[in-house]
């Protein structure tokens, strides 16, 4: 089977779908890999180390395409680089699917097998494989060091001679694997952590990891099979932003990363909260790139409001460490093909019977096949 992983196309994107450890992974199974020349230039891998490892380096990007099997990538393809595959290809990346109808239709359309790995169930067995885990952790960690980096003020307690440094106070909300993570790092450097999340079960996890829980009282929440949560009503949205609010004022850091699969995300800290906090304080909003828990947040940049906070709103956290980042991401994807490797044949088997295929496969032999974006 010939897999090719072409070079990210969004100018925003610093990671890569192989790092060398995943290409030599994928080598020993009896694939034969082909990277894009220049793939690992902004995570810090060279052409020669993808070489090294068993890789060949293709200038020709169509060709590619063209004669792969399997395409790998991090981000959704340019919907004109679709009709390049061969009907029978399998492409594997992100394809934010509830989004880009269009780019569904055209995989389909290409006789493509499209595998979206943001469909991928939460399972015990497909951790290994769970890339918005692996980089939702990493996500985590950045919001925090971002916040260090833009603070006017340092994170943990200091005596001094000179007299006592207050830590800082970081408020986490939405305690999934990057709010988590979020937490963690904070604790690491010395700050006081608050967090909140709807889940009642995420605020234990918090305090476990040493964070004060705000517990707020809004009724039945629900969740999903998965494990995510339900969307909030109106009602229970406004209670939440409301009993928030004290927390946010006090707080140096807040930091959101509340989502809700597969719709935009929730917001939950309004300009009245916002224009309640303190002149250098920072709101990292991880949920900036779906639209944001902020009001006020502009994707891609930094706003600075008329009272002095700080508004961060990265399109791409996990980008900011992207060696790391590709690594978990590569390691992830050359688990999946191992997970499903058919060792005679030495290609990426597909069956419509498995429970994670069922979950994450979009489109195959020309059709729609997830019920989630079957054409009504
Ligand atoms: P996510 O990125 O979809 O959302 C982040 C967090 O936002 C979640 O914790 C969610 O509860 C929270 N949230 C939603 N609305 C909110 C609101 N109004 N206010 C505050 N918080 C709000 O979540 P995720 O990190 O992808 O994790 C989702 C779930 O999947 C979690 O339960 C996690 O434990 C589970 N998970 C399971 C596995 C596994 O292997 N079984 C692996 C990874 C994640």
């Amino acid at each position: 089977m010939k897999i090719f992983a072409p070079s990210e196309t969004d100018p925003i994107e610093t990671r890569a779908a192989l790092d060398p450890a995943a290409v030599k992974k994928l080598v020993g199974l009896g694939a034969d890999v082909t990277v894009e020349a220049g793939i690992g230039a902004r995570c810090d891998h060279s052409d020669a180390t993808y070489e090294a490892a068993g890789a060949r380096i293709s200038g020709d990007r169509t060709a590619a395409l063209r004669e792969a099997d399997l395409v790998i990538r991090v981000r959704k393809p340019p919907v004109e680089e679709i009709a390049a595959l061969h009907a029978g290809a399998i492409h594997i990346s992100f394809l934010d699917p509830f989004n880009e109808p269009g780019l569904i239709e055209a995989f389909a359309k290409a006789g493509v097998t499209a595998i979206s790995l943001e469909m991928l169930p939460r399972t015990t067995l497909a951790q290994k494989m769970d890339a918005i885990s692996s980089q939702a952790n990493l996500a985590g960690y950045v919001s925090v060091i971002e916040a260090a980096h833009r603070m006017n003020t340092i994170l943990p307690m200091m005596m001094t001679p000179a007299g006592t440094i207050s830590p800082a106070k970081f408020f986490i909300v939405g305690i999934g694997v990057a709010g988590l993570q979020a937490i963690a790092t904070a604790k690491r450097l010395g700050a006081l952590v608050t967090a909140f999340d709807v889940r009642a079960e995420a605020l234990e996890q918090a305090e476990s990891l040493g964070a004060k829980a705000l517990r707020i009282d809004l009724g039945e929440t629900g969740g999903t099979d998965q494990g995510y949560a339900k969307q909030l009503t109106p009602e229970q949205l406004e209670k939440q932003s409301r009993e928030q609010a004290k927390v946010c004022a006090q707080s140096d850091v807040v930091i959101t990363t509340a989502k809700v699969f597969g719709r935009k995300p929730p917001v939950l800290i309004k300009k009245e909260v916002v224009a309640s906090m303190q002149p250098g304080s920072i709101i990292v909003d991880l949920a900036a790139e779906g639209g944001g828990n902020v009001e006020g947040v502009v994707c891609g940049k930094e706003v600075v409001t008329d009272n002095g906070v700080v508004i961060i709103g990265l399109a791409n956290y996990e980008g900011r460490v992207s060696k790391n980042a590709t690594q978990v991401y590569a390691a992830n994807l050359a688990n999946m093909i191992e997970h499903f490797w058919d060792k005679d044949g030495k290609s990426f088997r597909l069956d419509p019977e498995d429970v994670l295929q069922k979950g994450c496969v979009i489109t195959h032999g020309g059709a729609v096949v997830h019920e989630r974006f079957r054409p009504q």
